[in-house]
């Protein structure tokens, strides 16, 4: 007998289950060892060994290790064994990059792994679906990716999308009464639901009777794809850049080789020093060191809770000109607290803040009993009977002390509900003692209601609808005054319109409630059967303060060029009025409604788009229609969301952002960010962040380059020169490992520039090179250059006796320009417009580079490995006067030169 033949007590025994208590912590450590984690195998990865050889693939390291092995057969063993060991201490550093980088992104993916909600313990709890057993009771909902096979309990309205698993691109319809027949194919298992199928419709529960590699799925994906790694834009750009950096270095180093052999030099010596300038200049970890950039700055946008699910996300980040932010919950607290109540015949206001349960009802500051009041009492307690969220006793801990409070399981605007009616006395469970809910419409924001059928204890049925107001009224032909219905006339629409207004002119949320008795026998198949012909109780207007650090972030980001647009389901009035306290809506600002929307064309709106800042009562499909205006205006448009209906403009968008808390997994799988608290600071600070990664690999290409450039050009002057060779190949070697490794790295993990969000977004097409960097490089390269065989020339003085000595000089004098230069990379402008000792990293690198360069000049036993001598004081002050001359005057002129104006206003 197979699953779907089982009725559900057979499916409960079979897999020792609890629809009741659900399983034990216990009971699931046993299953988890028996059946194993949740999770499809994935294909192995590259070993450690494999990524560690992979660092010896490049060709000239190649190259240069056959070079040295046959020095060192010819002789030079001390040499080549020390050639080798540096190339072996790069592989290492290049190893631990990359296992650094691959860790992190790794982190990055269980961060936003997907979870189920479980009932254990007795509790319905959210936990990973990797953590899931056989056994399990689960709840999934509409824009839920089922994360294991279930057989289903109860199921209302469900549908699931299956075309995952077999290609059927209907959602199919479920239920959850045994089949009889058997051979059933896997669509026509309608009371089933398997693993990585969405649900697009309703709600259900379900037993897990299947995990990991014996579910449906796992039979079929044997393996689920390899981890591919994903390459953004910019790393395919610097890619391609590399190689033709790889030519032209070669280039150089060929004319080095061949102008020292025309010159005098000897052959073997010219060889090996020439291939060891090929390695030190081919900037050959240039993708890798973006990858490490890419990561560390992923880990910390991680800590400002923002979760990068697609790397290439992190480039489009700090080219973003419009953030499409969603009101509730992103740019307001999401606690709604009712303050004002208006029926036909009353208008009162509520006290209390927050979670407050305790509150009074004024009617012009005086106080009522809203339950002897008809009209009141009736728009409380059919606020809380058309709700599906619960006020749960939790026990907390504060300072030491065991408290209990109310914490609000469900939807924020129902909570408010259920608050307001508690204030005069109506529980909930009071309530559904008295009512019996028989049928429910859920809400949705495409139709902004919700419905439910309720019976009361004399047999009598209601429909009871909440919603929003204008939807509401549309839908109702009576209103209640006093005890008795009347017919609604236009008038008293207007009249309730006006009502509407002015409390959304106050920035409250208003929910309208109306109900309909049902005739004996009277059934409603559909929504439009239950929302016809209502009568309205009244109006719950409810405040849901703005996020205080939104104001603050609108603010930055309008500093950054970026402009930050509304999108709401609210209310026009309300929504202008939010976006007012938090100055999204300037003078002259358009707030237009979905209404409106939908009568313009792509291209119409495209020519409105920009004086709009607020899309009030729209639709999640409106988004994507906004989404392609703005794109057709060159926008690099982010847009947040959270529902099924969202996932297509998430997926438009150049930045789909999906909110952790409240977004379905189908918005989630549909974005490149994930924001962990949905709050609109975690966009700004991401995009921050987006910026300042850009800005650290900008910042490492210019060290990188003009350092290769000033090594290549030192070598290429004394050739020309006719002078004898200022750098022996290990000491080439050395810097190249020296410079290129902890002070490079450490630039990844520079902090932003003051005014990075006081540019204006960068061009998505932008090159690296761009702002005057190819000149900072080339100009800065040349002034090591020159400084370096300069402090050469005037030490060896035409004395080959002062030819080691000269060589240590240079070796130094080219060490220190670097590590004084970058300091300077740290800013676009100069070493003058930054701290000195901000970046605690880069000083403590550059430290240790010293000191390691101090080792190899005084310590002994390695002066002959490294070819150098003792300095004198005389000599260090030239190394040091010389290597601060392209950093001091270079950075001079900039002070005097006017800043680059590339702020935003
Ligand atoms: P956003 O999250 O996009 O800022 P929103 O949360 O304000 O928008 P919706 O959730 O689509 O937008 O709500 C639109 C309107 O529907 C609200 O203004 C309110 O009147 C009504 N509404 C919201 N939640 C419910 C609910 N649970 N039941 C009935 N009506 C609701």
């Amino acid at each position: 007998m197979k699953w779907y033949n089982m009725k559900h007590e057979e499916v409960e025994h079979k897999t020792n289950a609890s629809l009741s208590d659900g399983l034990t912590d216990k009971n699931v450590k046993k299953r988890i060892s028996t059946y194993g984690l949740n999770k499809l195998k994935e294909a192995e990865k590259a070993s450690a060994l494999a990524t560690f050889l992979a660092q010896f693939k490049d060709f000239m390291v190649l190259v240069l290790l056959a070079a040295t092995l046959i020095s060192g057969l010819i002789g030079e063993m001390l040499d080549a064994v020390t050639i080798m060991g540096i190339v072996f201490l790069n592989a290492i550093l290049g190893f631990v990059q990359e296992r650094k980088a691959e860790k992190s992104l790794d982190a990055l993916k269980e961060l936003s792994a997907p979870q189920m909600n479980v009932l254990r313990n007795r509790e319905w709890v959210k936990v990973l679906s990797s953590e899931i057993v056989p056994g399990d009771y689960v709840k999934i909902s509409a824009g839920d990716r089922v994360g294991a096979d279930l057989r289903l309990i109860s199921v209302s309205g469900l549908r699931i999308d299956e075309a995952s698993l077999t290609g059927e691109s209907v959602p199919t319809h479920k239920h959850e009464h045994a089949i009889e027949y058997t051979d059933v194919s896997l669509g026509d298992q309608e009371n089933m639901a398997f693993m990585g199928t969405m649900v697009t419709q309703g709600s259900g529960t379900g037993i897990v009777v299947a995990t990991g590699m014996k579910t449906e799925m796992g039979k079929i994906a044997h393996l689920l794809q390899g981890t591919t790694n994903v390459v953004t834009p910019l790393q395919r750009r610097l890619e391609q850049l590399g190689k033709t950096l790889i030519a032209v270095a070669l280039l150089l180093t060929a004319l080095v080789v061949g102008i020292g052999v025309i010159q005098g030099h000897d052959v073997q010596t010219m060889f090996i020093s020439g291939v060891s300038l090929a390695v030190a200049a081919i900037p050959e970890g240039l993708p890798a060191i973006v990858t490490v950039a890419l990561a560390l700055g992923v880990q910390r946008m991680i800590k400002r809770r923002g979760i990068v699910r697609k790397l290439p996300a992190v480039e489009t980040l700090g080219c973003a000109s419009v953030i499409c932010s969603d009101k509730t919950g992103t740019l307001t607290q999401n606690k709604m607290t009712v303050k004002e109540l208006w029926t036909a015949s009353e208008h009162v206001t509520v006290t209390g803040n927050g979670f407050e349960t305790e509150g009074q009802f004024k009617e012009q500051e005086l106080i009522v009993v809203p339950n002897k009041k008809p009209t009141v009492s009736r728009l409380l307690s059919y606020g809380v009977l058309c709700n599906n969220a619960t006020l749960v006793e939790k026990e907390v801990r504060e300072k030491r002390k065991k408290k209990t409070t109310l914490v609000l399981d469900g939807d924020p605007t129902e909570g408010a509900l259920l608050l307001s009616a508690l204030k005069a006395g109506y529980s909930q469970e009071g309530l559904q003692g008295q009512f019996n809910r028989i049928q429910e419409f859920p809400f949705d924001s495409g139709r902004k209601m919700m419905t439910v059928v309720v019976k009361d204890k004399q047999g009598q049925s209601y429909v009871i609808t909440k919603g929003a107001p204008d939807v509401v009224l549309a839908h109702c032909e009576r209103i209640q005054k006093g005890t008795l219905d009347d017919i609604l006339t236009g008038t008293e629409r207007k009249q309730v319109n006006a009502i509407v207004d002015s409390m959304a002119s106050k920035a409250l949320r208003t929910i309208a409630i109306a109900y309909r008795p049902l005739k004996v026998g009277e059934t409603c198949k559909t929504t439009t059967e239950a929302e016809s012909n209502l009568t309205l109780i009244g109006i719950q207007g409810m405040i849901d303060p703005p996020r205080e650090e939104a104001k603050q972030a609108i603010q930055e980001c309008r500093e950054a060029g970026i402009k930050t647009i509304m999108i709401t389901g609210d209310h026009k009035i309300t929504a202008a009025a939010i976006a007012k306290e938090l100055t999204i809506l300037p003078e002259g600002g358009l707030v237009i409604d979905g209404k409106t929307l939908d009568t313009l064309s792509v291209e119409e709106l495209e020519n409105r788009v920009e004086d709009i800042y607020v899309y009030a009562r729209v639709s999640p499909e409106h988004k994507l229609k906004i989404v392609q205006a703005l794109q057709k205006r060159d926008h690099i448009v982010a847009m947040t969301g959270d529902g099924v209906n969202d996932a297509p403009a998430i997926k438009a968008a150049n930045i789909g952002i999906a909110m952790g808390i409240t977004g379905t997994d189908v918005a989630k799988e549909a974005s490149e960010l994930v924001l962990a608290d949905d709050n609109f600071l975690t966009i700004k600070e991401a995009i921050k962040e987006g910026r300042n990664i850009y800005e650290n690999i900008r910042k490492f290409i210019r060290y990188m380059l003009a350092s290769n450039v000033g090594e290549i050009l030192v070598m290429l002057f004394a050739m020309i020169l006719g002078m004898p060779l200022p750098l022996v190949a290990i000491q080439i070697l050395w810097i190249n490992l020296v410079t290129d490794g902890l002070p490079a790295i450490a630039l990844g993990m520079d902090q932003a520039e003051g005014d990075v969000m006081k540019r204006k977004p960068r061009k998505q097409n932008e090159s690296v090179f761009a702002r005057g960097l190819g000149w900072k490089i080339i100009s800065r390269g040349i002034m090591i250059g020159v400084v370096t065989i300069a402090a050469f020339a005037l030490t060896y003085n035409n004395n080959p006796e002062q030819l080691i000595l000269a060589q240590t000089v240079a070796f130094l004098t080219l060490v220190m320009a670097q590590l004084i230069h970058v300091f300077d990379c740290r800013s676009e402008y100069s070493i003058y417009h930054r701290n000195l000792f901000e970046n605690k990293y880069l000083v403590g690198a550059v430290f240790i580079s010293v000191l390691l360069m101090i080792a190899v000049i005084y310590v002994p036993q390695l002066q002959p490995i490294f070819h150098t001598v003792p300095l004198g004081l005389q000599e260090w002050l030239l190394v040091m006067g010389m290597a601060a001359i392209p950093t001091v005057v270079l950075g001079g002129f900039q002070l005097f030169k006017k800043q680059d104006v590339r702020t935003a206003q």
